[in-house]
């Protein structure tokens, strides 16, 4: 970060010893509070923005995270944990710090966490999308003197389609591939892609699919279904692709919804010659669905696009921003430009659209090679301009 570019003095900049929130080597740290936010080493106190495996790691003594987000982290880090839960919008207060938890739009359960403490105001967002989905409250802006955001899709090359046209284009897919004889094989992160297309489908018909055929998903995504729907959301009837499934090569009107990591797995037989395709943000550019190597990208993501950013980060009046994932400096430069103290937080936060934190779940899988192992072949598709060049050490396979 240029100092030159900034409008306000470094130490506003570089923070004060009265900060809210200071990055520790075991995560975000809020000293008065004597807690962590999404911490990626142990810590006695944990405040969890959502479920995401990069963000709510094993190991901690306590957590802290919104009702919601109760089956999935018990079922990705086991019944044993320590967990207290809170619907959006209520305070408790810890060390005389007020925390209270609000919307985030990422998925099931993620919420901003809003920090509170000798009249400043402090917000750590998690993930969040601005585009509202019908799987979880829509991401709501908090007023704050400072605003902890993402940038995974920090530069001006990101814009998601609306929610009608994906789900346009997706139909159009699936119905020229039944009418070819083949299954539509739609690779999508198990937990929140998944759930959004399989919520945007449910609209579109009755029985187990729609008019085209017949909806089947990989364990992987079932066991996440289940939570989804004892949260009230609605979901497209869907079929379970279990291991004692017929082995035949079948299924040609099917859409078939799996994780990443069962590309190139022997649990794609089953479905012969098939079509196959990918929903991620990352697909808005050509050469990741080259590098994919599926017939189809399908542009959709779970965090917010360019102008989500900056519309979000406007609302909340937040003189001073720092940045976590991906396209940090960028955003950094954008930010100070502005006249904002911005400044990036070095985390160990990953990049769930590229799959990989399917491999957190377990006994999802459907036996043989059911692909929710380590398939991925390539290194994601990957950020092409140094993305997460500030991320900290992975921990890659924790939880
Ligand atoms: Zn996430
Ligand atoms: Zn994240």
């Amino acid at each position: 970060m240029s100092a030159s570019r900034s409008m306000r003095a470094p130490s506003a900049v570089n923070g004060a010893e009265d900060d809210l929130v200071v990055v520790r080597p075991e995560g975000l740290y809020c000293p008065p509070g004597d807690f962590f936010i999404d911490p990626w080493r142990p810590v006695d106190r944990a405040v969890i923005t959502h479920a995401h495996a990069d963000h709510a790691r094993a190991g901690h003594r306590h957590y802290l995270a919104h009702d919601d987000a109760a089956g999935v982290l018990r079922r990705r880090l086991g019944d044993g944990i320590a967990l207290q839960t809170l619907p959006y919008g209520e305070p408790v207060t810890h060390r005389g710090v007020r925390v209270s938890l609000h919307p985030a739009g990422h998925v099931l359960g993620s919420a901003q966490i809003r920090l509170e403490h000798a009249g400043r105001v402090w917000v750590a967002s998690g993930d969040y999308k601005t585009q509202a989905d019908g799987t979880c409250p829509p991401f709501e802006p908090v007023r704050c003197d400072a605003f902890i955001t993402e940038s995974t899709f920090g530069l001006p090359v990101y814009r998601w389609p609306s929610p009608a046209t994906l789900l346009r284009e997706i139909l159009d897919w699936w119905r020229a591939n039944a009418d070819a004889g083949r299954a539509s094989v739609l690779y999508c992160y198990a937990f929140g892609k998944a759930q959004r297309i399989l919520h945007a489908l449910a609209g579109e018909g009755e029985g187990e699919g729609t008019a085209i055929g017949p909806i089947l998903v990989h364990g992987a995504i079932d066991v996440l279904n289940d939570a989804y729907r004892a949260a009230g959301v609605r979901l497209a009837p869907c079929l379970r692709v279990t291991g004692l499934d017929d082995r035949r090569a079948g299924h040609p009107r099917a859409l078939v919804l799996a994780p990443p990591s069962a590309q190139g797995t022997p649990w794609l037989r089953r479905f012969g010659d098939h079509a196959d395709a990918f929903a991620s943000g990352w697909m808005q550019l050509r050469g990741t669905r080259r590098r994919r190597g599926v017939d189809r990208g399908f542009v959709m993501s779970d965090h917010a696009d360019w102008p989500g950013l900056q519309a979000a980060i406007a609302a909340t009046g937040a003189s001073r921003v720092f940045v976590t994932h991906g396209h940090v400096d960028v955003m950094v430069r954008w930010l100070n430009e502005r006249g904002l103290a911005a400044r990036g937080f070095a985390t160990g936060y990953g990049d769930e659209e590229d799959g990989k934190d399917d491999r957190n779940d377990k006994d999802a899988g459907d036996g043989d090679g059911d692909g929710d192992g380590d398939g991925e072949r390539d290194k994601g598709p990957g950020a092409p301009d140094g993305a997460d060049a500030l991320s900290g050490p992975r921990e890659e396979g924790a939880a």
